[in-house]
């Protein structure tokens, strides 16, 4: 039996929202078959009040031991280092989060907000939102970038806008039943098996991308979204066409550009209008590039890749 404690900061509930509608494993799963017993969940918790406050008090002496601690959102600073922003519970949210984080086994931190800070710490962050190990690509974060869980593990992060479910539920599994030591992490702490690979893997445009032809609108069944509509999709690093969302479908798959999720530095650009869903380009080449392509290798494969287009490649394809 793990007893599990699931918090939230400066969160939009999404993360929670999307754990509740996981299904490999499910929520209810969890408890029923690997043993994890949710000691208190924003959701699904029965505690109120007083009683909560002596169960939080509870785990951080010692008398409940805290096996996993989980963290929705961002952690909320402000004003002036307070946290008075951002109370539960009798006193700040970031109060707990230190000591629980301190006497918990494992620290797993779900959803961008809480991994990097996410929307919220995009400036000029006014809540001086961190998140728990990292701000943005910044090592450190709110616990500092020697922070280590009981069972000597840095945060695990899971990042997304929010995470998929079943990358929660998996990993939630993992670390109850012993097999931490599998989970081997990124230098951003994201779980390899997730996030090793990148959100093109798997994209039923591929062969568009390849051939340089484009889509132009939202929701198009044919052409690549990369090359007009901003798709983050070769620089992203997430399973999303190989993890489907609700077991069907992905952003690209549906014609949506990937917008980088999870990646430390989401939301890209300044969210001024024109610039999230268009492809920056200097000089008629995008700013970003996909991983490990340099500007002049870019410019030569699609010169090669108009020329070799084929008459099928520019029809409409049921790409879902
Ligand atoms: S739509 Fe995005 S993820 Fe899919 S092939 Fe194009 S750039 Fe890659
Ligand atoms: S497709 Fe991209 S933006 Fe959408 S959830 Fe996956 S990583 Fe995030």
């Amino acid at each position: 039996m793990a007893n599990l404690l699931w918090l939230q900061g400066g969160a939009c509930s999404g993360n929670t929202m999307s754990f509740l509608n996981a299904e490999e494993p499910s929520a209810c799963d969890l408890v029923t078959d690997f043993g994890i017993n949710v000691l208190w969940h924003p959701s699904l918790g029965m505690e109120l009040g007083d009683n909560l406050q002596q169960m939080l008090r509870d785990c951080i002496s010692g008398k409940i031991k805290l096996d996993i601690f989980v963290f929705e959102g961002s952690v909320v600073q402000a004003p002036d280092g307070s946290g008075e922003w951002n109370r539960f519970a009798g006193r700040a949210m970031k109060d707990w989060v230190q000591e629980l984080s301190d006497v918990s086994d494992f620290v797993v931190a779900i959803g961008d907000c809480a991994t990097w800070g996410g929307i919220p710490a995009t400036a000029p962050n006014p809540s001086e939102s961190v998140g728990l190990q990292f701000l943005k690509r910044d090592h450190g974060g709110f616990l500092g970038r020697d922070f280590k869980s009981k069972a000597g593990l840095p945060v695990i992060n899971i990042p997304g806008c929010p995470a998929h479910p079943d990358w929660v539920t998996q990993i939630l599994v993992g670390v109850a039943t012993g097999h931490a030591g599998d989970v081997t992490l990124d230098e951003f702490q994201r779980p390899k098996t997730f996030f090793q690979s990148f959100t093109q893997t798997g994209c039923t445009r591929n062969m568009h991308f390849a051939y340089k032809v484009s889509a132009t609108e939202f929701g198009q069944r044919k052409g690549c979204l990369f090359y007009d509509l901003g798709c983050r999709g070769p620089m992203t690093h997430s399973p999303c066409n190989r993890i489907l969302w609700n077991r069907q479908s992905s952003k690209t798959r549906a014609g949506m550009p990937c917008m980088g999720c999870t990646e430390p530095e989401f939301p890209f650009f300044d969210l001024a209008p024109g610039t999230v869903f268009k492809t920056q380009t200097v000089m008629g080449v995008p700013k970003d590039l996909p991983e490990g392509v340099d500007k002049k290798g870019y410019i030569k494969l699609t010169g090669a890749a108009k020329t070799a287009a084929p008459q099928w490649a520019e029809e409409d394809m049921f790409v879902v």
